[in-house]
């Protein structure tokens, strides 16, 4: 579904990172792990056309997207939901949903509505307050339904866990797993190795900007360097 060829990204002289490859296939939980400044946010952010690559190239079910405008990125399937939730604080959480079903012509948008309070019945409990008001973990949910109300066919997370309580952590990885189960694809960014790769169907690590690793979420759980580096053991 989706496949990144030797992709490098620079922030003018920096080079945050090197010649990297990776693909997702279609039904998979993808995990992409890695310490802080790795350049997990970058590749992400590269994906969803926000920067563009000095080198490489990045296919979307078949089609290149590295040259592709974010909003063209987004209708033909991808959606991000972004390091730190930015959800728009001074909406409610109706109208956050409503944003994210903005480039949609379709009339299914309303069941839609119905599927996401379904998976986040809190949502539904608190349609009408501004998004402001809500919870760190709850925002995550609301910056989480936001991207589904695009109907992506692949969905992008940038540490979801980050910040949140592990009750938290542990009902967003959850959910992650549903989503699956229902059809989309996930790539997941994020530093919690552990509960990334324990839900993942495959990973790669990510050290300095290239990819040192790579293997069933399984067996990176199991081996030495991820064991001795992300998993304090
Ligand atoms: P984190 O978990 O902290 O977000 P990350 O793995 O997502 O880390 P990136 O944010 O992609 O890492 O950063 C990769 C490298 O690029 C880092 O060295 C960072 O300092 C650098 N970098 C990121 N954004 C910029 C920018 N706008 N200008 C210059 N350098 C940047």
């Amino acid at each position: 579904m989706l496949t990144v060829e030797n992709l490098s990204v620079h922030y003018g002289m920096i080079q945050a990172v090197h010649d990297v490859s990776f693909h997702v296939n279609e039904g998979e939980i993808v995990s992409l792990i890695g310490a802080n400044g790795a350049g997990k946010t970058t590749i992400l952010r590269t994906i969803s056309g926000l920067i563009r690559p000095s080198e490489g190239t990045i296919s979307f079910v078949d089609q290149p997207i590295q040259k592709m405008a974010p909003q063209k990125i987004v209708s033909s399937g991808l959606s991000q939901v972004p390091e730190g939730r930015h959800v728009f604080a001074g909406l409610t959480v109706q109208e956050n949903l409503e944003m994210g079903a903005f480039l949609r012509k379709d009339k299914q948008v309303k069941e839609d509505y119905t599927q996401v309070f379904k998976k986040f019945p809190v949502l539904g409990e608190r349609k009408n307050q501004d998004a402001a008001t809500l919870s760190g973990g709850e925002q995550q949910m609301l910056a989480m339904g936001r991207a589904l109300m695009s109907k992506p066919k692949l969905l992008l997370l940038d540490e979801p866990s980050m910040g949140l309580a592990p009750i938290f952590i542990r009902e967003i990885f959850s959910i992650i797993e549903e989503i699956k189960a229902q059809g989309t694809t996930v790539l997941l960014i994020e530093q919690n190795a552990n509960m990334a790769l324990s839900i993942a169907d495959r990973g790669y690590v990510l050290e300095t900007g290239k990819i040192v690793l790579e293997g069933t979420g399984e067996a990176l759980l199991s081996s030495e360097e991820v064991k001795k580096a992300y998993l304090g053991g």
